[in-house]
């Protein structure tokens, strides 16, 4: 498996949907429990490269996943430029060098023998370095609903994403802020 360079919108997409699995999240619901999760996970949001590594992944390979998750998480919640930097360098350490694939693409092939979690880990990294490279550290960021622990980085051009996750916290958050004015209109009725 390898990861593309210019792909880190979607890397640091997987890096966001990684960290929003985290039980702090869901009120103690870890979205990634277990083996099977973490092989859906891989599908869902990888490339077929990153389901099959996930498919011979072993317990201590979720538990890595887990630290990772959470290292990650740490990056997005500190988003010092230098921090995110060496932080997300260190996340690329199980990749063997920088390549041209046969698409003219810069890639880092992932070393013989790597594991899931080695690939999460480079893709969070590429991630990380695409968009503080292009983006700026300013998008790294808590996820703005008020009962939400979610954080995320956002790729959107106009840089104004505010939800970790758009279609749940958004949503709730325009319920939330909905039946306040309800609450309000009446209370003036009242
Ligand atoms: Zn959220």
């Amino acid at each position: 498996m390898q990861v593309a360079l210019d792909d880190y919108v979607e890397s640091a997409g997987i890096a966001t949907e990684l960290v929003n699995t985290a039980a702090e999240v869901w009120h103690g619901d870890d979205h990634l429990p277990d083996l099977p999760a973490l092989v859906a996970f891989a599908d869902l949001h990888g490339t077929g490269g990153l389901g099959d590594l996930a498919r011979r992944a072993r317990q201590a390979d979720l538990r890595a996943v887990h630290a990772l998750r959470g290292t990650v998480r740490d990056l997005i919640d500190h988003p010092e430029r230098d921090r995110l930097v060496t932080g997300a360098t260190a996340l690329t350490s199980p990749a063997g060098g920088v390549t041209l694939d046969d698409r003219a693409r810069w890639v880092i092939p992932l070393r013989s023998g790597a594991t899931v979690s080695d690939a999460l880990s480079v893709l969070c990294g590429v991630g990380v370095l695409g968009v503080v490279h292009a983006l700026g550290e300013g998008r790294f960021r808590a996820c703005g609903a008020p009962t939400c622990g979610g954080a995320f980085i956002d790729t959107t051009r106009p840089g104004r994403r505010r939800y970790c996750m758009p279609g749940l916290c958004g949503n709730r958050t325009n319920v939330a802020n909905h039946r306040a004015r309800q609450a309000a209109a009446r209370e003036a009725a009242g």
